[in-house]
């Protein structure tokens, strides 16, 4: 009995000076406890960054889904990604300062600096005061080579958060002059929104960039000659579509792709000492935006082959490279599943569309002009819903809401009504136009939730030196410490 008092006083005074112990120390901070973002391995001499805008699991798994149904008539058949098979896979949160739901400013700001912000304002606080340094400048400063590349306008927000820091994103003219102050040595793919300012009264950022020593190349084949010999390069096709971005892929034919610019950056930035890309995939989101299925997984596919480009040279310097792969936030609330098709898919319908809603919409324009507000017949467009969207089988109801979406079509544009209806069916967008790819993408089992982004968690996928840490749940800060921390650069 005497033994079993003692023992319990003796636990007693154990467990008090355990309490003691622990409540001497500072309580940790809840964010983002057990992430663990320290690095003390090898560090990698080569890190590619690839971000896929807009692309979250829902246009992943679509293009998947999709691959597979070009490769077989199985419509069980689901063919990975390159990316998808890396061997570590985490989640990160993207969620910015201000709203669940981020903009490409807030969430690139996070990528590439480590730092939340509020939506629309590009690589500092949200005070708008406080410059956050990005990992492309810090690579820069320590002798590494940099390059960006956007399959979007090179001022865009995501391309231009390595570079830039902006109270707000539609600081274009400031961008494009902080592109030719950086000094990174390859910028490709898009080109400049504003070069001359929004009066177009300023001087051209092209040729203050020349001034800095930037050689400008704007046609395909300059674009294919380049050697290291060129030095810090500006390289954008001459036939860049809407917006100075590149053309969607499902509309490229045989121009300079994603892959190819990632190609002739890998072969123009290695040098002893290293470099950093960053590679965006920026129309997945404009196409989701538009709600048009097929030009995303088109554009998901383009992003791929880029990335494979990096696994050809990663094959060749296992031991040296990093590449992480995500996106910044998903947009259009995709998803497998649609209510009218309940358990079922068919991808391959999404197969039969043969140019983008962009596209699509010029064909729109063009009916508009000649027939006028009131000249519509849905029989007119029958034969091409049939040859470019593969749309033969229609019912009473699809026929009712393409009547009505051409009828909307035939206004003006600046005439449109902007209630809540007309918003909700159409998002600003082409209405024949995007009720086409509605229907299409709905007899196919996918989904569209809105016209603008949407909060969800997104997957980063990584491989090569420093990849295990990008395994398990994190925020979007956290992405970019990692490479920071793997590369070691100081995150301050
Ligand atoms: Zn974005």
């Amino acid at each position: 009995m005497q033994k079993r008092v003692k023992w319990l006083s003796f636990s007693l005074v154990i467990v008090t000076l355990l309490v003691l112990i622990v409540s001497a120390f500072p309580k940790q901070e809840i964010v983002n406890a057990g992430v663990e973002n320290g690095y003390y391995g090898k560090k990698p001499k080569y890190v590619f960054y690839f971000i896929g805008d807009g692309m979250g699991m829902p246009q992943i798994t679509s293009t998947e889904i999709f691959k597979g149904t070009l490769s077989s008539n199985n419509p069980m058949n689901k063919e990975s990604l390159s990316f998808t098979v890396f061997p570590n896979v985490g989640i990160q949160t993207t969620h910015s300062a201000n709203t669940f739901i981020t903009d490409s400013a807030a969430a690139g700001t996070a990528l590439a600096t480590g730092y939340k912000t509020n939506n629309n304002i590009l690589g500092m606080d949200p005070t708008k005061q406080i410059k956050f340094r990005s990992m492309a400048e810090m690579a820069k400063e320590k002798g590494m080579k940099v390059g960006i590349v956007s399959s979007v306008s090179i001022d865009h927000a995501t391309p231009a958060v390595f570079y830039a820091h902006e109270a707000s994103r539609k600081n274009l003219y400031e961008i494009a002059i902080s592109l030719g102050d950086s000094g990174f040595d390859y910028f490709a793919g898009g080109g400049l929104l504003s070069p001359t300012g929004p009066k177009k009264d300023k001087p051209n950022a092209l040729e203050i960039a020349k001034q800095k020593g930037y050689k400008i190349v704007n046609t395909q084949e300059d674009v294919m000659a380049l050697t290291k010999n060129d030095g810090k390069i500006i390289a954008f096709s001459t036939e860049l579509a809407a917006d100075s971005a590149m053309q969607y892929d499902i509309d490229r034919k045989d121009r300079v792709s994603l892959a190819d610019y990632t190609k002739k950056g890998i072969e123009l930035l290695d040098n002893p000492n290293g470099f950093f890309m960053m590679v965006e995939g920026g129309k997945i989101d404009w196409a989701c935006h538009a709600n048009d299925a097929a030009t995303t997984v088109r554009d998901v596919m383009a992003f791929d082959n880029a990335i494979m480009e990096a696994l050809a040279f990663y094959a060749k310097h296992p031991n040296e490279t990093l590449i992480v792969v995500t996106g910044d936030h998903e947009t259009g609330g995709m998803t497998v599943g649609f209510a009218g098709t309940q358990y079922e898919t068919f991808y391959n319908k999404i197969n039969k569309q043969t140019l983008s809603f962009e596209e699509f919409d010029k064909a729109i324009k063009n009916y508009r002009d000649t027939v006028g507000p009131n000249g519509a017949n849905l029989e007119d467009w029958l034969p091409v819903l049939s040859e470019r969207f593969g749309l033969t089988e229609l019912s009473d109801y699809d026929k009712s809401r393409l009547k009505d979406s051409l009828a909307a079509s035939m206004i003006d544009p600046k005439k449109r009504s902007k209630n809540e209806q007309a918003y909700l069916l159409y998002g600003g967008y082409e209405p024949f136009s995007v009720t086409t790819t509605h229907i299409l993408n709905q007899k196919a089992g996918i989904g569209w939730t809105t016209y603008a982004h949407t909060g969800v968690a997104i997957p980063v996928y990584a491989q090569g030196i420093g990849g295990e840490l990008f395994q398990g749940s994190y925020d979007n800060t956290d992405v970019a410490k990692k490479i920071m921390n793997i590369m070691g650069l100081k995150f301050q």
